[in-house]
């Protein structure tokens, strides 16, 4: 067994209140049937910086199977990595992991446990040095040094109130330096997404990444492009909706992975000075919202992501259909170009559109539209996707202000609002009539290579 500090809580100061009784619970279950249940990881990290944790990790030495056949209300999970869900509630779950060794590692070839606990197990790396599947079972000593990060590798014991420290994670937290367990090429090639967590720490709790670790993390940057687009969608949410989401998108700038995670995006931002002011008003907003426990959307990420993309597609693809079919061609095909990266899911997809759609109509403000829009499920998320649009002068202050105000009204002003708009029959007959007069414009020319703001509404008509 490799050396290892122990502290007491009191001794770090750590706050019982932080741990929910539940999660004791699951640990306490696993102790009595003669197992170890440890809680570890980001809870115990986020817990010593007097952060409150908001997701529990268990590691034990109990297989997968043997805590399914413990708890009932759970089950195994996973391909790459086989954990347990503990259900605690019908929506709230903990994770279980059985401990785990490093690849190829001294301790793994060493440790009769692993042997005892891992006959079915298998360390599978591809050609590139990526563990692909990563079962192999260890003892607790190994399950620290597989790790990621120090001060990711730290157990709790809720019952005797002991935590133990392997890698020198106390330290590393208390001095906030970012450091790699084993040695960081490896460390990186066996699973490039540990990069991406080193730039998320850094996001999330002012982590520092040393020059050396940096210079390596630029130089591997690239080996991002083969990480799976699933994990990619889940990690995508861990940096943008939690708070600190503005302070992660200039982190992924610096480190050039805008480009590998939101293609689309960076060629937008290339093109249009407009993008980056838009997407930093957003996150800001998102980041605003969840420190206030609001609820944010994955939709609203993706439709203000690719917004500007959408624009440029709408220039560019030949005989797109005028209207919403058209909106909708080139939102699939924009979708379409970002999934090899990040793994949208339709329902997702569907709401961007949604909310993408309801652009035209709300700038439009059709006096037979108003009601039924202010009732739309969508109705919120398009609002505030349309306030955005104003910060970068696409749409006037007087549009959103009618917006704004109106939501307000009871039923008789709102519909006085609504009566003094313009009449949209007489308007579009108005239009109708000039169009024909000056024999319809081409569509494709007047909108070619041009941002829609200042030529076309949503739908590709032409103002
Ligand atoms: P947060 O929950 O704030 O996102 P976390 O560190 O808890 O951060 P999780 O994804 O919940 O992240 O992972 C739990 C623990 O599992 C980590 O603390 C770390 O010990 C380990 N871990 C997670 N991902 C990796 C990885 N890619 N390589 C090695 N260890 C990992
Ligand atoms: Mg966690």
């Amino acid at each position: 067994m490799s050396n290892f500090e122990q502290y007491t809580a009191e001794s770090l100061k750590l706050n019982e209140k932080h741990i929910p009784a539940n999660i004791v619970g699951v640990c306490e279950k696993l102790q009595s049937a003669g197992y170890d249940g440890l809680l570890v990881g980001g809870c115990i990290r986020d817990w010593l910086m007097d952060k409150t944790p908001k997701d529990f990790d268990v590691a034990t030495n109990a297989t997968p199977e043997q805590v399914r056949r413990l708890f009932k209300n759970s089950r195994i999970i996973g391909k790459r990595f086989k954990i347990v869900h503990v259900h605690l509630s019908y929506r709230d779950y903990i994770e279980v992991t059985t401990y785990r060794a490093p690849p190829n590692s001294e301790t793994t070839m060493r440790s009769p446990k692993r042997k005892k606990i891992g006959k079915h197990a298998e360390h599978v790396e591809n050609e590139k040095g990526r563990l692909v599947r990563d079962n192999v079972y260890g003892t607790l000593d190994d399950d620290a040094f597989r790790r990621d990060f120090s001060a990711n590798a730290l157990y709790y014991d809720p019952i005797k109130q002991l935590v133990y420290d392997y890698t020198d994670g106390v330290k590393a937290i208390q001095q906030k330096a970012l450091v790699v367990i084993g040695d960081p090429s490896t460390r990186f090639a066996e699973d490039p997404v540990r990069m991406l967590r080193a730039l998320r720490f850094k996001a999330k709790l002012d982590f520092i990444i040393s020059g050396e670790l940096a210079e390596l993390i630029q130089q591997n940057i690239h080996l991002m492009q083969d990480v799976s687009n699933a994990r990619l969608y889940d990690e995508t949410f861990k940096l943008f909706h939690h708070a600190h989401g503005v302070r992660s998108w200039e982190i992924l700038q610096e480190y050039g992975l805008i480009n590998i995670m939101f293609p689309l995006t960076q060629r937008s931002m290339e093109h249009n000075s407009s993008v980056t002011p838009f997407i930093e008003a957003a996150l800001r907003n998102t980041d605003k919202r969840v420190g206030q426990n609001k609820p944010v959307i994955p939709a609203f990420f993706f439709a203000v992501i690719l917004w500007h993309a959408l624009q440029a597609k709408r220039s560019s693809m030949k005989s797109l259909p005028k209207g919403r079919e058209g909106l909708f061609k080139a939102a699939n095909a924009v979708f379409s170009e970002q999934y090899p990266r990040i793994a949208v899911p339709k329902r997702v997809s569907f709401i961007a559109n949604e909310i993408w759609d309801m652009q035209w109509a709300l700038e439009q403000r059709n006096p037979r539209q108003v009601a039924r829009l202010l009732g739309n499920k969508r109705f919120r998320a398009s609002y505030d996707f349309l306030l955005l649009r104003q910060t970068i002068d696409e749409v006037p202050v007087s549009l959103t202000d009618w917006w704004t105000e109106i939501q307000e009204l009871d039923d008789d002003a709102l519909q006085d609002a609504i009566a003094q708009l313009p009449n949209q029959n007489s308007k579009n007959k108005r239009s109708k009539r000039r169009r024909k007069r000056n024999k319809k414009p081409n569509h494709k020319q007047a909108t070619n290579n041009k941002p829609l703001d200042a030529h076309g509404d949503i739908n590709g008509n032409v103002k």
